[in-house]
């Protein structure tokens, strides 16, 4: 039973088929951000599920993950850490290379991201077959954090990735899901 403002997120989301390319249905939440009610909405839900938590940072992956991720950690108080895609941070990283459907793709984080034992909560806009959530997760593991939840507004169940994250040991929280 999915909470009330699930379905109000899920039908403001635009499907646009066949992109990057076909057979892909790409959702795309710019129309979350574009409407200043429904961004609020979206923005509270995270906040108001995380707000009690005892959390020290928010990491949110490159780029969407960016937009929700700063903004929530910015209401809870908290600082922000970049997951970036390969070559992007300037100061020593750590890196983690992972598949794609076709081909593979590598993201990193800064090695003074934070702080050995910090509780981090880990946002991305969507899970689709869980490769760049586990390469962030394993990263933030790598420098010593630990990931109290991951968490993006879309699940693509049949993809496999939110079966594979919490088969992990890894809590997720989705708002929404697309068959
Ligand atoms: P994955 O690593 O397979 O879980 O893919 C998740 C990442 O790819 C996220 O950063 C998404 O932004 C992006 N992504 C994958 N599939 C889609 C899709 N159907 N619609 C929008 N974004 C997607």
């Amino acid at each position: 039973e999915k909470p009330f403002y699930a379905e109000y997120i899920r039908e403001r989301i635009r499907t646009v088929p066949d992109w990057p390319q076909p057979g892909i249905m790409f959702r795309d939440i710019t129309p979350l951000l574009q409407d200043k009610k429904t961004f609020r909405v979206l923005v509270d839900v995270f906040v108001h599920r995380y707000m009690d938590q005892k959390l020290d940072y928010v990491a949110g992956v490159d780029a969407r993950g960016f937009i929700l991720g700063a903004v929530v950690a910015y209401e809870l108080n908290l600082g922000f850490i970049p997951v970036r895609k390969k070559g992007k941070l300037p100061f020593d990283t750590v890196a983690e290379e992972y598949e794609l459907e076709y081909g593979s793709a590598t993201v990193e984080i800064h090695t003074d991201a934070c702080t050995a034992g910090d509780r981090i909560l880990l946002i991305d806009d969507l899970v689709a077959t869980g490769g760049t959530m586990l390469a962030a997760a394993k990263l933030l593991d790598r420098i010593g954090a630990k990931v109290v939840e991951t968490a993006a507004i879309v699940d693509l169940p049949e993809l496999g990735g939110s079966k594979l994250i919490r088969e992990q040991g890894i809590p997720l929280f989705t708002v929404c899901d697309f068959e």
